[in-house]
């Protein structure tokens, strides 16, 4: 279970969370919707332990992230080294492939294994192949990221993000880099990685796939969830008037 408690963060004078609290239970689905410059990627980035909460916590399996708790309760900020130990636990996918340009397929999908989790070259090799045929990418091992498709490139992202094994996998906008014509190669693989129980949380404006595949569809707006529901009531019957507002524009 992942759970974000009165989430707040700040860049300058700009509050952009302003309190948001979350829960994605074991191999849910929550989908994430909403304007631009809402947060979405801020919270994202929070739970990937990228950058830090100003204020309120994160718990994953009922551990408290990002920070070492004493005996007497008070926290302090982990260390750089616990962090990555940490980081390692939380995929992440985001909207630009982030691969490494000068690396092949397969060296992108292994590098962390064998440099950060200590996995032998022989066993990181094992490893990335099967993350690879799950994503129906193993035919393209050896090409570098530049002879790939937008969806190929990002399923081989989806891949290296699996191979470390994390418990939650977050996506940000996975899709909407892509050509149209791509965009149901990756949403498929990630309505597979769901179907396998795998905890997501997902940042789209696919609603199609949001009401599909999420467990849970929440608006997010101006740094606080708006609303949140199962994906028939979220939809078809909102309650909230911003929500109602925002899916009118969507079609
Ligand atoms: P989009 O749909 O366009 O991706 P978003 O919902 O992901 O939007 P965020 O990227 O989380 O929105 O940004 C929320 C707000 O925080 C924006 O106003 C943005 O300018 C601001 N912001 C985000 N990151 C930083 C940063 N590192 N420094 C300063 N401001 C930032
Ligand atoms: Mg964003």
């Amino acid at each position: 279970v992942l759970q974000a408690i009165n989430l707040h963060r700040s860049y300058g004078d700009t509050e952009v969370l302003k309190g948001v609290d979350l829960t994605v239970g074991k191999g849910e689905v929550k989908a994430l919707l909403g304007p631009s410059g809402s947060g979405k990627s801020t919270i994202l980035r929070l739970l990937a332990l990228l950058e830090p909460a100003d204020d309120g916590e994160i718990l994953l399996n009922g551990k408290q992230l990002g920070v070492s708790v004493a005996t007497d309760g008070s926290t302090r900020p982990l260390r750089e080294a616990q962090l990555a130990k940490q980081r390692r636990d939380i995929g992440m996918v985001f909207q630009r492939f982030n691969l490494f340009a000068h690396l092949d397929v397969m060296h992108n999908v292994t590098l962390a294994l064998t440099e950060v989790a200590g996995v032998s070259k022989h066993d990181a090799r094992d490893q990335a192949e099967a993350m690879l045929e799950r994503v129906g990418m193993a035919h393209r091992m050896k090409h570098y990221p530049s002879e790939l498709s937008g969806g190929q490139q990002q399923r081989v992202a989806i891949a290296r993000a699996l191979v470390m094994n994390p418990s939650v996998m977050l996506f940000d906008e996975p899709t909407s880099a892509l050509d149209p014509e791509l965009v149901g190669e990756v949403l498929d693989v990630m309505e597979q990685l769901a179907d396998e129980g795998m905890t997501m949380v997902v940042v789209t404006h696919e609603t199609r796939f949001a009401r599909r595949v999420a467990n849970e569809v929440a608006l997010f707006d101006d740094g606080q969830i708006v609303e949140s529901g199962p994906p028939a009531t979220f939809f078809d019957d909102p309650s909230h008037p911003r929500t109602q507002q925002f899916l009118s524009h969507l079609h």
